[in-house]
């Protein structure tokens, strides 16, 4: 095995995710939806930061129950975590895949009346009640029961003694716009729909419900992306700390000619002579091909924008103006593509995408460092 310091050195960036500033994520989104309860929501790897670090770091603040997409996924994070937490999974029960989700302890959160067959039956063949989760269709037509389904299995009194509920939940279409009336509307249509069910607690916000008030915090909050630092909404500056750090390496520096191009189809040049830095870093590694000509890194805070379009394992930046500021970098340098002076947002918006993206895309060749404070 190589060592660490080896593989770090060697390897195309460094990607530095604060565990501490997760956990002080968890306690601030905890404190703002108190009395209900803070889950954390770690399906595509923990948002691709990792669910094998994220998971055991939430569940030592008190984090108890967990939401992924996949049993798969499932599966993966009970290994890591204690047997006291739950773990709920977003996208449904397959068939065929009850016995393992029973098995596992899991909680399916069923989708439609034949999901919930599915486990109403397995729990019959097993001779024991297995615990589920709802989800209810408030108004985003993506996943979950009718309204009308949610009536036909309200007067299913048998299905509640096989499948006691853990949890009824619905999603928000529009959470991260808080003034559009959709998402009172749909809190509404949950309330009502749910108060045709045996009592059971109720889930409705993701982080952006959150910050749209109590009358969205139910008995229980699913926290996603603002765990991991990004921005609820666009109406405020940024209220949770910076989880990811992403310094990528320079791998060769080379001066170029007036009018000379740069990169595949030669998209970038400029009047002038030029000096242009190759980073170890490509769209293979989820660096967006969109940032092509489009985004940036920095160099102790100065600019340097990406020219050119980004290959599969490398990005070129103009370096040009580092002279003036009396900077040089030399290959083996590190600059910042996320970090103080660019954020997830920035990175998105520069790419015509969204946080979740540039964080579930980040590169598998990275070298992952975790810091782990004391515990507070
Ligand atoms: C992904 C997801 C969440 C978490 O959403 P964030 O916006 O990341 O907080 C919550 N609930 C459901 C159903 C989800 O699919």
């Amino acid at each position: 095995m190589r060592d660490a310091a080896a593989a770090k050195s060697s390897a195309g960036a460094v990607l530095t995710i604060d565990l501490t500033a997760l956990t002080a994520n968890y306690r601030d989104l905890a404190a703002r939806c108190a009395p209900a309860v803070a889950a954390a929501v770690v399906k595509a790897n923990a948002y691709g930061l990792g669910a094998h670090r994220v998971g055991p770091a939430l569940e030592a603040v008190g984090c108890r129950h967990f939401f992924v997409a996949h049993l798969s996924e499932a599966l993966d994070l009970k290994a890591v975590l204690t047997p006291s937490s739950s773990v709920y999974v977003l996208n449904g029960l397959q068939p065929g895949a009850e016995a393992d989700c029973a098995e596992a302890a899991v909680i399916p959160v069923l989708n439609s009346l034949e999901q919930a067959r599915l486990w109403r039956d397995q729990a019959r063949a097993l001779g024991r009640p297995l615990p589920a989760a709802l989800q209810i269709d408030s108004g985003m037509s993506r996943l979950g029961l009718h309204p009308d389904d949610v009536q036909r299995l309200a007067a299913d009194l048998d299905f509640f003694d096989l499948a006691p509920l853990a949890l009824v939940m619905s999603h928000l279409a529009c959470a991260d716009t808080p003034e559009r009336s959709e998402n009172a509307n749909q809190a509404q249509r949950f309330a009502a729909l749910a108060d045709a069910l045996p009592a059971a607690p109720r889930s409705l916000a993701n982080s952006g419900g959150v910050f749209l008030g109590p009358a969205f915090h139910g008995d229980m909050a699913r926290l996603g992306v603002c765990l991991y630092g990004a921005r609820p909404n666009g109406d405020q500056p940024n209220p949770m700390r910076p989880v990811v750090r992403l310094d990528a390496r320079v791998i060769q520096v080379r001066d170029i000619p007036a009018g000379q191009g740069v990169g595949y189809g030669l998209t970038y040049s400029r009047p002038e002579a030029s000096r242009i830095a190759t980073l170890s870093v490509g769209y293979a590694d989820g660096w967006p091909r969109a940032l092509s000509n489009a985004g940036a890194a920095y160099c102790h805070g100065a600019r340097l924008p990406i020219a050119g379009r980004v290959s599969m394992d490398s990005i070129t930046v103009d370096v040009t103006g580092l002279a003036d500021l009396g900077l040089t970098l030399r290959p083996g340098d590190s600059v910042e593509l996320l970090g103080p002076h660019q954020t997830l947002e920035d990175v998105a918006e520069d790419a015509g995408a969204i946080p979740y993206e540039i964080l579930t895309s980040l590169g598998h060749r990275y070298h992952r460092t975790y810091l782990e404070g004391a515990p507070q």
